[in-house]
């Protein structure tokens, strides 16, 4: 990728020069060398796409379900279109390895997925003597973060039309190049203008204009706990409605009778999902104290399974981190844990051999750790997992559940039965047992990992008020 400067936001249907002026520098993780640079929007800017989306609030939220699914279906297509090169974008600028296709195609499937959700979904229903109408919330700020940008844009835009509201999205400065792929393809769906608008800069300046604003009356955020408390706070003051995904420490509960090779294989898998720069990646590993010395064993076999390299290197199962500021976060973990005497098993500090440039980092797998360590207790954002040990299934439970999060959890066991009834004791918004998927059913956290759910009807609900009408 040429080195390129992005210098246009998209207001009202078309590609606009920004008011603000401060450029912000773009990376190749891999290589740690610049890219290109993207022009930030500001206040002014939002400000335009905020009227922008309310001009076109009356007649978007007066379409028909059909004409609205028309509408996903040309969004769908038109990201199809553009797969490979937001592809390309996507392992440039964030370095994901060439064989996580799935970045590029779960932004294609939001789409479909969300087709699917309105086909079924009835925006009327009666109780008693009230008709219930399901009613779109109104202009909505859709707020995501760097580690899957087409995803998170498709997902909240298709969930957020499909409810009839009109929106303007604040993706992360981090992942402009991706955004600039992605937003062309979503204009050459031809939607009417000020449907959409996607305005690119800070947090802090255009993040908190949206979060402020009169004029918005919802903020779906993905990103970390710290900011999802500040937009809880900044938008109090207009009592806004608020979907936050936010973080997690995910528990992987592997039970005694689980096939080990299987188990440790689906564990390590859900830790190390997206270079582990995921929010659901299960990060403590919780194994049985009697075959503790087994799990070990098999775990040093198959962390060779996951390498971390080249991103367009198919055999790389790990990229590198997405900046310096997040491989010296990832880097400082690593010793944290050492200090709080935790053992390493494999990894460590430093890169990888061979790999001197970009932001890469050992696969480190940690043994002896307690619940009470930082390392168990805080999101690392990188490829640090942590062996647990548990006496007995109650034991499992309550540390899986001794934790600020509650995202997601995993259980291993050749016994369904039981993994169902450990999976419903868990405080996670989802729990996937042997590796266990559903796109559309409800995606979001207990406890501090959130607020409200994404995905299928749950999802569409978020973006709607229920009115009852009553004769
Ligand atoms: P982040 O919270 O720093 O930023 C996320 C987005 O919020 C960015 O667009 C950022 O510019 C914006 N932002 C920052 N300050 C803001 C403010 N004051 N007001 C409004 N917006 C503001 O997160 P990140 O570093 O981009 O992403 C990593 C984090 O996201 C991790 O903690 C991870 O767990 C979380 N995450 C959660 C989910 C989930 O669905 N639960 C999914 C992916 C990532």
């Amino acid at each position: 990728m040429e080195h390129h400067v992005i210098d246009k936001i998209y207001i009202d249907g078309e590609f606009v020069t920004p008011h603000g002026t401060e450029l912000f520098d773009l990376f190749n993780p891999a290589t740690g060398k610049t890219i290109g640079q993207v022009r930030l929007a500001d206040e002014v800017d939002t400000e335009a796409a905020i009227a922008a989306a309310k001009r076109a609030l009356p007649a978007w939220s007066a379409t028909s379900k059909e004409e609205r699914i028309d509408a996903l279906r040309r969004l769908q297509n038109a990201v199809a279109a553009r797969r490979d090169e937001m592809f390309d974008a996507i392992i440039t600028e964030f370095g994901a390895p060439v064989r996580n296709g799935f970045m590029a195609d779960s932004a294609i499937g939001a789409f479909a997925d969300m087709i699917t959700t309105l086909e079924e979904f009835d925006f009327t229903h009666q109780v008693g003597k009230a008709t219930v109408e399901m009613a779109p919330v109104g202009v909505a700020a859709l707020i995501s973060p760097w580690n899957s940008d087409v995803f998170f844009i498709s997902d909240k835009l298709a969930t957020a039309l499909a409810a009839g509201c009109t929106v303007v999205i604040k993706p992360s400065e981090m992942s402009a190049t991706q955004t600039q792929v992605v937003t062309q393809a979503l204009h050459e769906a031809g939607l009417p203008k000020g449907v959409f608008n996607i305005v690119t800069g800070r947090g802090d300046v255009v993040g908190t204009a949206l979060t402020r604003h009169p004029d918005v009356a919802k903020v779906s955020f993905t990103g970390s706990t710290a900011v999802g408390k500040t937009i809880f706070r900044e938008a109090a003051d207009t009592l806004k409605s608020l979907t936050l995904e936010l973080g997690g420490k995910s528990p992987s509960i592997i039970l005694d009778d689980a096939d080990l090779e299987t188990a440790v294989t689906g564990a390590f898998m859900a830790g190390f999902a997206n270079s582990s720069q995921a929010c659901v990646a299960g990060t403590r590993i919780l194994v049985p104290e009697s075959r503790l010395d087994e799990v070990l064993a098999v775990a040093k076999e198959k962390m060779a399974d996951f390498p971390s390299g080249d991103p367009r290197d198919p055999a790389t199962a790990i990229g590198p981190m997405v900046s310096e500021q997040q491989w010296e976060r990832v880097q400082s973990y690593i010793r944290l844990g050492v200090e709080e005497g935790a053992r390493i098993v494999v990894g460590g500090p430093g890169r990888p051999e061979g790999l001197a440039d970009g932001y890469f980092v050992r696969p480190t797998l940690f043994a002896g750790v307690t619940n009470d360590m930082r390392i168990a207790r805080e999101e690392i954002f990188g490829p640090v997992l942590s062996i647990l040990t548990y006496r007995d299934e109650d034991h499992a439970v309550e540390i899986a559940n001794d934790t600020d999060y509650g995202l997601h959890a995993y259980v291993f066991s050749s016994d369904l039965a039981r993994a169902r009834r450990i999976a419903s004791r868990l405080e996670a918004g989802r729990v996937a047992i042997n590796g266990g998927y559903e796109p559309l059913s409800p995606f979001g956290g207990f406890k501090q990992s959130g607020i409200g759910r994404e995905y299928g009807a749950f999802g569409l609900e978020g973006f709607l008020e229920p009115r009852s009408v009553m004769v």
